[in-house]
Order: structure tokens, then sequence, then C-alpha cells
């Protein structure tokens, strides 16, 4: 068999601002892709309107740059590849809904938000916290003169609501999760954009992606993109889930990364003087393991050196003090 050429991609949403998880994901991605003789992918996700940051892409473009993670395809923009963007390809996604809708895989949710909201507060029915499948089965009928008269709608997905779906990650094995513990998970929202899991997975399959490489806390929701690859009859792709990154107290234990552990934020850590090779090669060893206990390496040897079977799943801590050693 023909193995296929190794594609992957970094999905931030545009939060504003560059910290060294986010940068992590990014430099994974790439070595990844680099070490296996493969195709680097910068994509943007920011279907979700409300939460848009001016000026965030910009910030990402540029700290991509500044540390020399430089993406292999993308539109033109003036000579240079620009990232793909997910609100310039708003139109893509929702015909992928209308497909599962029309082979019964997906359905019309005319819900108002008062009703969602009683549910989410599980004032009503038996689904405390989530969607309980009120419009799964309205009559065509009634689905036909609600669209016609214009009633705002959503697009959910119908979740089996029996057995369970696992998947194998890479990082941390095989993960099974109950088909009930999931609700119909929306696909099109009322104003007509993707949801963010939608438009991860439409565009993954489109963009040939083979790894997907991500935070761990993106484990427990990956059975939902899981049935969508199901739905849609679409190979999944290899996972690659990465360790959560602790910070180190005073005290030498360790908690969620945050504020207090020091910066880090790429251009607090610029700011303060550190070079961004130091600030990769302190990162990439945040979760991986080289074959040998060397410390130091530039971009390229990272390349040369890097393989998915050193990424480990403990926690890997970031300590401040440890880096102005390098
Ligand atoms: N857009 C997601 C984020 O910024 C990434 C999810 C993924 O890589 O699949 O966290
Ligand atoms: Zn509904």
């Amino acid at each position: 068999m023909q193995q296929k050429t190794v594609r992957t991609r970094f999905a931030p949403s545009p939060t504003g601002f560059m910290h060294v998880g986010n940068l992590r994901t990014a430099l994974y991605e790439y070595l990844i892709a680099k070490s296996l003789g493969g195709t680097f992918v910068l994509r943007i996700e920011d279907t979700d309107q409300e939460r848009l940051v001016p000026g965030a892409v910009d910030v990402i473009y540029k700290t991509l740059e500044k540390v020399g993670l430089k993406h292999d395809e993308g539109p033109d923009i003036g000579g240079k590849f620009g990232p793909y963007i997910q609100s310039e390809r708003k139109d893509i996604y929702k015909p992928y809904a209308e497909q599962l809708v029309r082979e019964g895989r997906a359905y019309y949710c005319f819900c108002t938000k008062e009703r969602l909201e009683a549910l989410h507060e599980g004032k009503e029915g038996e689904f405390p916290g989530g969607y309980d499948r009120h419009c799964r089965d309205l009559p065509k009928e009634e689905v036909e003169r609600l669209l016609e008269s214009g009633v705002p709608y959503v697009i959910r997905q119908r979740m089996p609501i029996e057995g369970s779906t696992t998947f194998n990650d890479v990082v941390y094995g095989s993960i099974t999760i109950e088909n009930k513990e999931l609700e119909d998970q929306i696909l099109i929202k009322s104003d007509g954009y993707p949801t963010y899991n939608f438009a991860n997975v439409i565009d993954d399959h489109l963009m040939h992606i083979t790894h997907v490489v991500r935070g761990c806390e993106y484990l427990t929701s990956t059975p939902k993109y899981n049935l969508l690859y199901q739905a849609f009859g679409w190979e999944v792709p290899t996972y690659v889930h990465l360790p959560l990154i602790m910070g180190k107290n005073e005290d030498g234990s360790v908690s969620k990364l945050s504020k207090r552990h020091g910066s880090t934020g790429f251009e607090d850590l610029m700011k303060e003087g550190y070079l961004p090779q130091t600030i990769i090669n302190y990162i990439a060893l945040l979760g991986w393991c080289p074959k040998d206990n060397r410390e130091l390496f530039t971009l390229p040897e990272l390349v040369e050196n890097f393989s998915i079977d050193g990424i480990s799943k403990s926690p890997a801590v970031f300590d401040y003090d440890k880096l102005t050693w390098f």
C-alpha cells in the first residue's frame, strides 16, 4: 500500500495571544510533519463570531514567523502563503450538514433559546444539562412549514443513543465513551455559521489532514468528532493528544499552569530577553523526551530527532527558573 503524505495543521482559535501551550501544539504539529517529510498547514478557527478578538490572527501569524514554524501552503497574500481562515470559508460547511439531513443523520431543531435554557437548568424533562432530542422526529410537513415560515433553526446530528464509541490515541491509547453521554450536537448554528467541532472535522477532511495534534483537554470530546467521520464515511485521522502543562509552585508542588508561575506568553518571554530559538528549544521538551539526554536543539535538529513515540502522557512541568539555564 502506498504511504500517504503526512499532513498536520495548527488550528488555533484566535484568542489574541500565544502562550507556551498553543505554541507547543504548533511546534509538535510542525515537527511531526517535517520529521516525516510532510506538509504543515495553518488554519484559523474563528467561526465563533462572538469571541472574535481583533488583531489575533496577526499575532498568531507573526509569532509563528518569528520562531520559524513556516506553514507550507495557503491562500496567496502578497506573494506569501496566508493561513486558511474558517470565517472566509463559511459557505463550505452548511451543504455538508444538509447532506446529513437528507440522509437522516442530522435534523433541523427549532427550539427557542428559552426552552433550551430551561433544559440546561434542569427545569424540564429528563435530560439535565443536555438537549432532549425534542425536534429529532418532527413530522416532515411540520419541518417544511417551520422552514418556510422563517423560524430560526440549528442543525443537529442524530447521535446514537445506545452503545459506545471507541477511538485510539497515539499517546493515550484506546478511549471509550458511552454514546448516551453525548447530546445531539449542533453542526450549524442559527447564525448560519458552523460550530467549532463541525468546521474542524470538515476542514480536516477537506485538507487531507493525517495527524490531529492538540492538547489533552480535547480527549473527551474526540468521540463527537469520530461520530461525524462515521456519519460521512470518512477516514479518521491519527490522534495525538498532548499532555497537560503544569507550573511549578514555590513549595515545589505543581498545579495547572497559570500567570503566577511566571511569564507564559510568547511576547512576555521575548520582552524578558529570551530568544525565539531558546523558547522553542525549551517548549520542545515539555512532553517530549529525546532518545538521549541531550537538552539543546536548534529547530532543524529538533526536526531531525523528533519522533511521536517520544511524546509522554504524564503532565509536563513548565519550570520558569529552568528556562534561564538554556
Ligand atoms: N481550535 C482549537 C484551539 O484553539 C484547536 C482544536 C484542534 O486542534 O483540533 O484550541
Ligand atoms: Zn429542538
